[in-house]
């Protein structure tokens, strides 16, 4: 199987119908860089930029952030790479860093965006140290744990001060600046219009955005089989973010576990994903399943399943069908 996967690396992403799919790879340490030629990803769709403080004894400084941030840059050589603010909080915490108070539910708690707009000077120091390691290149800037689209104009605020600052001391800037943001809390489904005209692209974090949709801890074992992603009610919802997306022309991915499974990438691609990122590991059979895909047939196969709703409707074992037929 590796052997094949490393034969179809350099094939073009292409379904058997001839669609064109983007597949990205996560990210968040120099050690994974090797895995962007070896997976053949098209870059990094995920840099998630609170492991360099996770694996850190004290808060990285300026100058160690932008070395890594140049370093992945480098690294990428010219494909896309889409840095994550720092989304520390909830299961993420810094041995270094206490809160205020300890929290009842981490998850919901001060975490992500909130915790750095909160603490403008983290994220100042980050924004500025990603700025200086793009210059002369695109810089692509995504926003965690967003409840309303006013954080976005918050965080917005932050960063073009950061770029006034750094165009005043004559330094190179980005060629481009993106800033997108992460639709991981169900509030943004309500304000999917505003959202999509307030950023760049949007990128679904299906970990949380499940988990705060159906009350289910993503950490918790006792009821990780309970309620399935692949279920009528989620597809509804991640499909009517593709066609918000659409509808806007805002690009929109997914970045979340979900994308790396062969049978759940499908039913993403069948309900209107172009673009998803993953594990690196997950790129070489997520593309041995896509370049065998009638995409057509499957994207009629999902609106019924979708349509049609009632307790006997299994999208699981309908995609699994599907494959076998096919
Ligand atoms: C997600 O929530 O799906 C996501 C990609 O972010 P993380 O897993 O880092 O919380
Ligand atoms: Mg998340």
């Amino acid at each position: 199987r590796q052997k094949i996967y490393r034969e179809l690396r350099d094939k073009p992403s292409c379904t058997r119908d001839g669609q064109d799919v983007s597949l990205y790879m996560n990210a968040g340490l120099a050690v994974d860089l090797p895995q962007l030629a070896q997976s053949g990803a098209e870059g990094i769709g995920l840099f998630r930029t609170e492991l360099q403080f996770m694996v850190a004894s004290t808060f990285p400084r300026a100058e160690a952030q932008e070395r890594l941030y140049r370093e992945v840059l480098e690294a990428a050589d010219g494909k896309p790479v889409t840095f994550r603010t720092i989304d520390i909080g909830g299961d993420k915490v810094l041995p270094y860093f206490k809160g205020p108070q300890q929290e009842e539910n981490p998850a919901l708690g001060w975490r992500a965006i909130r915790l750095t707009l909160d603490r403008p000077g983290l994220l100042r120091t980050q924004i500025r140290a990603l700025l200086k390691a793009a210059g002369g290149r695109e810089l692509r800037l995504m926003l965690p744990m967003v409840t309303e689209v006013s954080e976005i104009q918050q965080a917005r605020a932050i960063i073009d001060r950061e770029v006034r600052h750094l165009s005043r001391f004559a330094h190179l800037l980005p060629t481009e600046l993106k800033i997108g943001a992460m639709i991981e809390v169900p509030s943004l489904l309500w304000q999917l219009d505003e959202l999509m005209e307030a950023v760049d692209f949007v990128s679904v974090g299906s970990n949380d955005l499940f988990q705060f949709v159906t009350a289910t801890d993503r950490g918790n074992t006792r009821i990780a089989d309970r309620f399935d992603p692949l279920s009528v009610p989620f597809m509804r919802i991640l499909r009517q973010i593709v066609r918000a997306g659409d509808a806007a022309d805002t690009p929109v991915t997914l970045c979340g576990e979900l994308a790396g499974r062969p049978v759940s990438a499908m039913a993403l691609l069948g309900i209107g994903f172009r673009a998803i990122s993953m594990a690196p590991a997950s790129i070489g059979p997520v593309k041995a399943m896509l370049t065998e895909l009638p995409l057509d047939k499957l994207q009629a196969v999902m609106d019924e399943a979708l349509a049609n709703h009632s307790a006997k409707t299994n999208i699981r074992q309908t995609l699994r069908q599907f494959a076998a037929t096919h």
